[in-house]
């Protein structure tokens, strides 16, 4: 019934703007998308801070539309979002990680962790964090072997339904990261309340390094975050100058363009092949 709504707005408004008609579409069009899993995910490498060794990779989903190309996540996540499409396309970002992660255990016979992010729409069914546990058994995998990003406004927001889960994953031994730490109503608070186990300091907070008050505001993080035990990653770092400065203020990890670019499933595990061996 929805989707014939839809058509028949698309018909009778003809002032109807291009934006709009575009979202529409998307929005009819990811049901399908997600039917025919025309979705994959890019892995982007984490390393050391210091050290500069791999630990570990973030996913990163793209729908590869028939005839359109690669679409990124910030032109239809949030459509997604907004029509309850996260929730199945979630599960099949979830189900695309896991068996990726086979195939590299089955290949190398260890692993290094991947890092899925999950919308906070996800946690409203109270089932998620035991069907994620399940998915991972299903494919063989220790519960070590991956991980979930979430968003630092998302878990303020929907604390109540997130805050158990979160702490069900912990302890079956799935790690969670704050995601894009700094951009929302931040507060150091959060890092003790939540049951994380990293916190990602987001590019806008990186990228002025090493201007004073950038560095004062990634040092009072670093400085409470590594009193809990966390890790402290620095996301988007551009610039060998950038780096040294997230490492100097007490950054654990480093993510960024300087170090690695979101890769294929092939050229990750390349590079994992590399990091196991070496
Ligand atoms: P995010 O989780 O904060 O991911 C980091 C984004 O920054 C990625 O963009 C990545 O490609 C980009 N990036 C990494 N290093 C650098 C750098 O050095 N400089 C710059 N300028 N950018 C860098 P991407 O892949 O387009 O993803 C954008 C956002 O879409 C993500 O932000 C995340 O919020 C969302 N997203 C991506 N994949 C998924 C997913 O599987 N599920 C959900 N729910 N959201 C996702
Ligand atoms: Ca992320
Ligand atoms: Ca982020
Ligand atoms: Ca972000």
């Amino acid at each position: 019934a929805k989707g014939r709504a839809g058509a028949a707005y698309i018909f009778f408004d003809s002032a109807m703007n291009g934006a709009t008609r575009t979202r529409l579409e998307i929005e009819q069009a990811l049901g399908r998308a997600i039917a025919a899993r025309e979705f994959l995910l890019e892995y982007q490498p984490k390393f050391a801070a210091g050290s500069r060794k791999l630990v570990g990779f973030e996913a990163l989903v793209r729908w590869e539309r028939p005839g359109l190309g690669r679409v990124p996540p910030v032109d239809f996540i949030p459509a997604a979002e907004r029509t309850g499409q996260i929730k199945a396309l979630g599960e099949l970002i979830l189900e695309l990680a896991a068996r990726q992660l086979r195939g590299w255990l089955q290949r190398f016979g260890r692993l290094l962790p991947v890092a899925v992010n999950v919308s906070p729409l996800q946690f409203e069914d109270a089932g998620f964090s035991a069907r994620l546990l399940a998915g991972l058994q299903a494919q063989g995998l220790p519960h070590e072997a991956m991980e979930i990003e979430i968003t630092e406004t998302a878990a303020i927001g929907h604390l109540g339904r997130v805050l158990p889960q979160l702490a069900h994953l912990k302890s079956a031994g799935v790690h969670c990261a704050l995601d894009d730490f700094g951009t929302g109503q931040s507060s150091l608070t959060m890092l003790r309340q939540l049951p994380i186990a990293t916190v990602k300091l987001d590019r806008s907070m990186i990228d002025p390094l090493p201007e004073a008050q950038a560095a004062a505001v990634v040092s009072a993080t670093c400085a409470l975050g590594r009193s809990l035990g966390l890790q402290i990653v620095a996301e988007g770092v551009e610039t060998e100058t950038q780096a040294r400065a997230a490492e100097a203020l007490g950054c654990t990890q480093l993510q960024g363009y300087l170090l690695g670019r979101p890769l294929s499933a092939e050229a990750a595990g390349e590079l994992l092949a590399g990091a196991l061996s070496a």
